[in-house]
């Protein structure tokens, strides 16, 4: 297959598609919120975990149980809960790990009752002992609660055997986060990320495959790049304005694309151990606890390894943990000398002309 036949089968990856098709293979589909939900104990129990992140849809059902001053993807996840667009999943794994995600499952009880809401409680000192021991429970509560809304059964070998295949999938997509860069527009390199949270890892590892493969024939494309970092760079408009900019995606470190892949478990001992282990090992993230701040570090350097000439945070309105983190990323790139652009997105944007102009003066200052 040619690579622009290969990025096609990624485009058509259509959610709402992919889970009728999953419905009438007799298979149960289990929603996953973001940011980091156990997804490998879902597909080891054979359910079909999707992703769910929200979409670009005017909020009014949903503004019923939230303020206005919560993100848009929280907001957009129960809006189409309400609307039916979920219809059909047996249950939605909603973790923990900002205080939007905590009132959402809450809501969520509520605003779409067909669909069970299974909390993942995460504890913010997640490398100590104690820590793991109850991210661990939290598991053991997950895996009860998707006993009883699926009839699936846990077993732990069958983790271990998923655990191999989400590790298969995390290294292949980091090695796709590096390739992409120099060989794909913004736009393909993004359906590509956003396609793994509704296509079985599987799937989606062997068509990654395909792809590395056939990259490898490409001549790299030229002009400046970026770093992007931020919740989520899916937005259609502001990759259409990146390619026509012909600004590539160096690396990201965004959460819902190369955040996902960074940590693997380890493939020995106790699988649910593992999982736990491997949460305990994750970091830079705005989500994370992280005293030492050291994502701002992590974006300086992948700015150095890339070549990359600048960063794009992409800011999504109303995320307190990313605000945060924001200071401490503008003093590192100011330090380092790196020219850094805010863009703030949101799921209701309907007008991109204030970003979309933000983003030609940036490409001009970048050369
Ligand atoms: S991390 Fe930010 S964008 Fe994600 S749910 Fe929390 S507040 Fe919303």
């Amino acid at each position: 297959m040619e690579v622009r036949e290969i990025l096609d089968v990624f485009r058509a990856a259509d959610p709402a598609a992919l889970k009728e098709k999953y419905l009438a293979e007799g298979r149960k589909i289990v929603l996953t919120a973001p940011v980091y939900t156990p997804e490998e104990i879902i597909h080891s129990m054979g359910l079909v975990p999707m992703g769910v992140w929200g979409a670009d849809v005017l909020l009014k059902r949903s503004k019923r149980y939230f303020p206005a001053f919560i993100c848009s993807v929280v907001q957009s996840i129960v809006e189409l809960g309400m609307r039916g667009t979920y219809d059909g999943a047996s249950a939605i794994v909603i973790p923990s790990l900002c205080d939007s995600l905590k009132v959402v499952g809450q809501n969520w009880k509520y605003a779409v009752p067909g669909i069970p809401f299974i909390p993942m409680t995460y504890p913010q000192n997640r490398a100590s002992e104690a820590g793991r021991a109850f991210t661990k429970a939290g598991y053991l509560r997950v895996i009860r609660d998707l006993e009883a809304a699926t009839g699936a059964k846990f077993s732990a070998q069958a983790l271990a055997d998923s655990i191999k295949i989400y590790n298969e999938h995390n290294a292949l997509m980091r090695r796709f986060g590096r390739e992409a860069g120099k060989y794909l527009s913004a736009a393909d390199r993004s359906a590509v990320f956003k396609s793994a949270f509704f296509m079985p890892k599987e799937e989606h590892a062997a068509l990654v495959k395909k792809l590395l493969a056939a990259l490898e024939g490409e001549k790299p494309l030229s002009g400046p790049s970026v770093v992007t970092t931020g919740i989520l760079a899916d937005s259609p408009a502001i990759l259409a304005k990146l390619d026509e900019l012909g600004l590539r995606i160096a690396a990201d470190d965004v959460a819902a694309e190369s955040r996902q892949y960074r940590t693997d478990a380890p493939e020995t001992g106790d699988p649910l151990d593992a999982l736990a282990a491997k949460f305990a090992g994750m970091g830079c993230c705005s989500v994370l606890l992280d005293p030492e701040k050291r994502r701002a570090d992590l974006i300086v350097d992948s700015v150095r390894e890339t070549g990359a000439s600048g960063v794009l945070a992409l800011q999504t309105e109303f995320c307190d943990p990313e605000e945060f983190d924001y200071v401490i990323i503008k003093k590192a790139c100011a330090a380092a000398g790196i020219p850094l652009l805010a863009v703030e997105v949101d799921r209701q944007m309907a007008n991109f002309g204030q970003a979309e102009t933000m983003l030609e003066a940036f490409s001009e200052r970048l050369g």
